[in-house]
């Protein structure tokens, strides 16, 4: 926000652009709310199967947890470049500050590193740390007047919130979070089916992360709703999945990704069950329907399927 008021008090034409990823739970309705009163329109570019190609194998590795941020930014920026193409766009403008992230933007160096990939050499503006930074070609060529933009470094945010007020910008996002991949209970989740191709391909599986407790049973996923939101969140948008579910009351509900045996139908059910406890019966539903009369899985026993921490 504060890189598009910057670049619109020069003069230009700016056309914010929001990359999304399966893993970032911003969302656009918000930022267009937010974009209303500069009379800008938001472009939106997304590419699932690119992404978890990246994330399975990522050139500059993770960071703390599962997130390959520099690769990452590298997919940010070729979208950045494909929009700049486009619209026939002259270069383009981030919001990114020197040595505010550990990974990304710890350096310069990286921050070359990143445009190289992307072959966008010389043509990314950071307005916010530029006078800290070489001149861009847009300022080498009297594109830009570099004495109108910043030198902000670090980690505090103070001198943006600054700016922000002086700008009068004030409905704008939290600086911090919105990525899953830096959670670390959401990365041991996913770090349990990088290996599994057809699971990583699968947008549904994607989605299942963000809810419910996870269990591997005899090689199949198995996600059991946490509570009553979840419950209804399985049933609405996981409907066509096979499912365990009461007959009786209200109850969890556990889902899998494909319809397993009948071996892991009942050890499924039986943990189900652990968290159905007023339950009596409970139904099978997938390519064939069938009651389920079982006892909960004991506590000790629970523990050998759960993957990635208890989270009950
Ligand atoms: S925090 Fe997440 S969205 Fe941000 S660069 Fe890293 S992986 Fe990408």
């Amino acid at each position: 926000m504060l890189s598009l008021v910057i670049m619109k008090n020069l003069g230009f034409e700016v056309l914010p652009l929001f990359v999304k990823t399966p893993f970032y739970t911003k969302n656009e309705v918000v930022l267009k709310k937010q974009l209303e009163p500069y009379g800008v329109t938001l472009h939106i570019k997304e590419d699932f199967e690119e992404y978890m190609r990246l994330l399975e194998n990522p050139r500059f590795g993770y960071g703390k947890n599962l997130n390959p941020c520099i690769d990452c930014k590298i997919f940010f920026y070729k979208k950045a470049k494909e929009l700049m193409e486009e619209v026939g766009a002259s270069f383009v403008v981030t919001g990114e500050v020197l040595g505010q992230r550990p990974m990304s933007q710890r350096s310069y160096t990286v921050l070359r590193t990143i445009e190289k990939h992307a072959e966008l050499t010389d043509l990314v503006l950071r307005p916010l740390s530029a006078q800290c930074l070489p001149e861009t070609q847009m300022e080498r060529e009297g594109l830009i007047d570099r004495e109108r933009l910043y030198c902000i470094q670090g980690r505090t945010r103070k001198k943006q919130l600054e700016l922000a007020q002086s700008f009068g910008i004030e409905n704008f996002e939290s600086p911090a979070g919105g990525c899953l991949l830096t959670d670390p209970q959401f990365s041991q989740r996913l770090k349990e089916m990088l290996n599994r191709k057809d699971e990583l391909n699968n947008p549904k599986a994607i989605e299942l992360l963000k809810i419910g407790r996870h269990f591997r049973i005899d090689g199949y996923k198995l996600v059991v709703s946490r509570n009553e939101a979840e419950t209804r969140e399985i049933l609405e948008n996981f409907g066509d999945l096979p499912l365990i579910r009461c007959l009786d009351s209200p109850c969890a509900v556990g889902v899998f990704l494909k319809e397993p045996h009948m071996d892991t139908i009942l050890k499924a059910a039986a943990i189900v069950k652990r968290y159905s406890k007023k339950a009596q019966n409970l139904l099978f539903k997938g390519s064939r329907e069938f009651i389920i009369d079982t006892k909960p899985i004991k506590d000790e026993e629970i523990e050998n399927y759960r993957i990635g921490g208890t989270n009950a």
